[in-house]
């Protein structure tokens, strides 16, 4: 593999090597290598995005997958924050979506089947009798182009992807633009999702990525204290597919109001988490409105890292790694267990396109479809 910094332009395809482009100047290129070539024998490269507070992303241009997150703990030691593979076929590879970012349709839709205007699509059941995550080949599995957006303060790099008519049974051809700015003075990493379409649609774009706060895979996250600003979630059925129910959780193991460890309540005998084996459910976001409001906070008592989650959406699916089970070998070699680490997805509720309680995800040719997630890190003595 090419190790070489090198700086590139508008469509990621004219590569300039460059050794020590990278510095002070007034605006920081975004430095990027090659991150070999996928099996159809295209080139992927890899990204890096890095701030004066110590903080660094790496995001590959294959499912705009972001592979590294790089923090420091209260001793201002840094760790990778972040489950991953060491190379590309680990991502091609890839069942959990380990970073991913996810569409047309993050998480399920019933029976791979829903209706728009009088039209009924099918799509594929990858997921038992569901579609889960846009389906086999969702765009977690393509080549995104990449754009260097930097500013004087912060790195930005743009993906776009252009999901052809009827790609996974999805109707429209859906132009999709996923952004990541790291600030210069800030720990915190924005995406701002778009998208456009040229016949009605369903769209719900979301990041996949598995966070251990502690930076070490091996410990479990069951002593991470979460704050979830929700006071309803969703119910499930036995395959994930929320009843239609919107239901408090008041005095419930589904309560995260207050800062409580995930593995208080998670092995309760509760249907909902059985259902999931522990926890994967959305939670219904108190402040929902088109602005950016809280939707959660983590904090690790052992490293001292604290996340906090804000975004435009108006749901947010907790999922406490229940599904992973020692068999996924990532980074450095090492297997990733049972609850090694948990997601926050930011999202509309799942299987919202067969719910019309739910906030719509239809999305029609002129209008744009926009989301944004903010993933801020700090500490705590
Ligand atoms: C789902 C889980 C699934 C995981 C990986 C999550 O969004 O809710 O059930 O195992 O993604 O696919």
């Amino acid at each position: 593999m090419i190790r070489q910094p090198m700086v590139f332009w508008a469509t990621g395809a004219l590569v300039v090597f460059c050794a020590s482009f990278f510095g002070k100047s007034a605006e920081r290129k975004i430095r990027m290598w090659s991150f070999g070539k996928t099996t159809d024998g295209e080139p992927t490269y890899r990204y890096l995005l890095a701030n004066d507070k110590g903080m660094e992303v790496e995001i590959i241009n294959y499912g705009a997958d972001i592979v590294s997150l790089k923090v420091p703990d209260r001793n201002g030691k840094i760790a990778d924050v972040v489950l991953g593979y060491d190379d590309l076929d680990g991502y091609q590879a890839d069942k959990s979506y380990l970073g991913a970012s996810v569409g047309r349709y993050g998480n399920r839709i019933a029976a791979g089947r829903f209706t728009l205007d009088g039209a009924t699509f099918h799509l594929p059941r990858n997921e038992g009798p569901n579609c889960l995550h846009g389906g086999v080949r969702g765009f977690n599995k393509r080549l995104w182009t990449a754009a260097d957006a930097s500013r004087a303060d912060a790195q930005v790099l743009e993906f776009g992807y252009t999901s052809v008519d009827g790609e996974e049974g999805f109707p429209g051809t859906l132009v999709a633009k996923v952004t990541f700015t790291l600030p210069s003075d800030k720990n915190e990493l924005r995406i701002d999702y778009t998208a456009t379409t040229d016949k009605a649609t369903v769209v719900n774009l979301t990041n996949h990525s598995y966070f251990n706060l502690t930076g070490v895979p091996a410990e479990e996250i069951l002593d991470h204290r979460l704050v979830l600003h929700a006071a309803k979630f969703t119910p499930v059925d036995a395959t994930l597919i929320p009843t239609g129910e919107e239901r408090s959780v008041a005095d419930g193991p589904f309560d995260f109001r207050k800062p409580t460890a995930i593995g208080a309540r998670i092995d309760q005998d509760d249907p909902q988490l059985r259902f999931a084996r522990g926890y994967d459910h959305n939670w219904i976001l108190e402040e929902a409105g088109n602005d950016l409001h809280a939707a959660a906070e983590v904090y690790d008592p052992a490293s001292g890292r604290a996340l906090e989650v804000e975004t435009t959406e108006p749901g947010i699916q907790f999922y406490s790694g229940n599904f992973l089970d020692g068999t996924v070998r990532g980074k450095a070699g090492q297997c990733y267990g049972h609850r090694a680490a948990f997601c926050l997805e930011t999202q509309h509720f799942p299987d919202s396109p067969n719910h019309a309680n739910f906030p719509p995800t239809e999305l029609k040719p002129g209008q744009t479809y926009t989301s944004t997630t903010i993933f801020r890190f700090s500490t705590r003595k």
